[in-house]
């Protein structure tokens, strides 16, 4: 039977290559989700006919609703962030793919499993703002909760086999180390917005592609793989391996050690959410390891990288902290890619906002939303005038 998927952040740099696998696989859209980019929305609306979209911005709606005025067959039309929610929530959706970027993402979520719908999660932010809460959720509702990011993939992958995945010791959590690699914080101190956005060997939305230059994207995932896998952050080793060829390995109590490997491309993970534990032919090339010659590994340098050690710490304190490292991150981001601020002050305000409070303890929604506005207001207040 064709499978049926709701796509939340359709029009994203995860979304566009899902509806690649949805296409390839001949599945059925029940709903797609999108913020702001209303053109390429309907043109998905068009191919993929879903029975509902959903959008998130407001003037981006009244265009999309505008466009489908008195076209038959249109989709029933859901607005802003409710809107999406209650598309995630919504019965008959199927699995639910989130490729929403940001804590944006964090409601869709609950929404999904609350409602008990399998979860592909692209949305590492989900886990990192609330991770208690998604997995606790998870837990209660019996639902599947599916890692769509390369290195949980290829972990989740290492662990399929349950006898093994008992004796799980150590988790190595594959880094590319981004654009700039070996570069110390003399050398990081002018680096633009231009310089951040070309990453070596992925293509990606622009939040990402700036946490991958800041290494807050790896401190991201170690906190996603804590929520996932269950293992202390210190038994989760960062390693640069240079060509994002393998996606990251585990670590068995025989020393033995399992990874995945393949080319660069998001689609084998993106689909193996959605086949799991089946695996189907893909739209991708084969890895040619005899071509590539050679696998290049090293470690990550937190003391340059201001956001990784940031994150580690926050994962340690617990609680709200990696909420708070979140928030002030994606506020910094934000003023980064305006050039408001400079390279290195997003690790300085990600690392004040996690040493600002004691953070821990247990949490609710309405707590994760307040800190996440307590974060994005330090920034406010400490980001240095360029
Ligand atoms: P992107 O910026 O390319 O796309 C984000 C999508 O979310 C867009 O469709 C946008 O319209 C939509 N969106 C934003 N706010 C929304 C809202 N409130 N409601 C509904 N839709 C909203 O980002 P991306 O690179 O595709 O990343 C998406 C997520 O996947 C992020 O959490 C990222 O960390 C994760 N991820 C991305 C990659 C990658 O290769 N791009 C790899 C691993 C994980
Ligand atoms: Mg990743």
């Amino acid at each position: 039977m064709a499978k049926t998927v709701t796509l939340l952040g359709s029009t994203g740099s995860i979304g566009t290559q899902s509806l690649d696998v949805i296409r390839a696989q001949g599945w059925r859209v029940f709903g797609l989700a999108a913020g702001t980019r209303a053109d390429a929305l309907l043109a998905q609306i068009a191919e993929f006919r879903p029975r509902y979209a959903a959008v998130a911005d407001a003037a981006a709606y009244q265009k999309v609703e505008a466009a489908l005025a008195g076209t038959a067959g249109a989709p029933r039309l859901l607005k802003g962030p409710e809107g999406v929610r209650a598309l995630a929530g919504m019965e008959g959706a199927g699995t639910v793919l989130n490729a929403i970027v940001g804590i944006a993402g964090l409601a869709a979520s609950l929404a999904a499993i609350e409602a008990g719908h399998d979860l592909a999660l692209a949305n590492k932010e989900s886990l990192v703002t609330g991770g208690h809460l998604v997995t606790d959720a998870v837990r209660r509702r019996g639902v599947h909760l599916l890692p769509v990011d390369s290195e949980h993939s290829a972990i989740f992958q290492c662990l399929q086999d349950t006898h093994s995945a008992k004796r799980l010791e150590k988790i190595l959590l594959t880094a590319s180390g981004g654009p700039f690699f070996g570069l110390k914080a003399a050398e990081l101190q002018n680096k633009t917005r231009a310089d951040a956005l070309k990453h070596p060997n992925w293509s990606m939305g622009a939040k990402i592609t700036i946490d991958s230059a800041t290494l807050m994207n790896k401190g991201l995932e170690l906190i996603e793989a804590v929520w996932l896998f269950g293992l202390p952050p210190e038994k989760i080793q960062i390693v640069v391996q240079r060509e994002s060829v393998l996606h990251s390995a585990v670590q068995f109590a025989d020393h033995s050690v399992l990874a995945q490997l393949g080319v660069p491309d998001m689609r084998i993970p993106i689909q193996y959410a959605l086949t799991w534990p089946d695996r189907l032919p893909c739209p991708v090339p084969e890895l040619d390891l005899a071509a590539l010659g050679s696998l290049r590994f090293a470690t990550a340098d937190e003391e340059t990288f201001r956001c990784l050690a940031a994150c580690k710490k926050a994962i340690a304190k617990g609680g709200l902290a990696p909420c708070a490292a979140n928030g002030a991150n994606e506020a910094a981001v934000a003023l980064f890619l305006q050039d408001k601020i400079g390279f290195l002050d997003i690790g300085r305000l990600v690392e004040g906002v996690v040493d600002s409070q004691p953070f821990g303890g247990e949490y609710t929604l309405a707590d994760v939303y307040e800190c996440d506005a307590m974060a994005r207001a330090y920034v406010a207040a400490h980001a240095p005038a360029l």
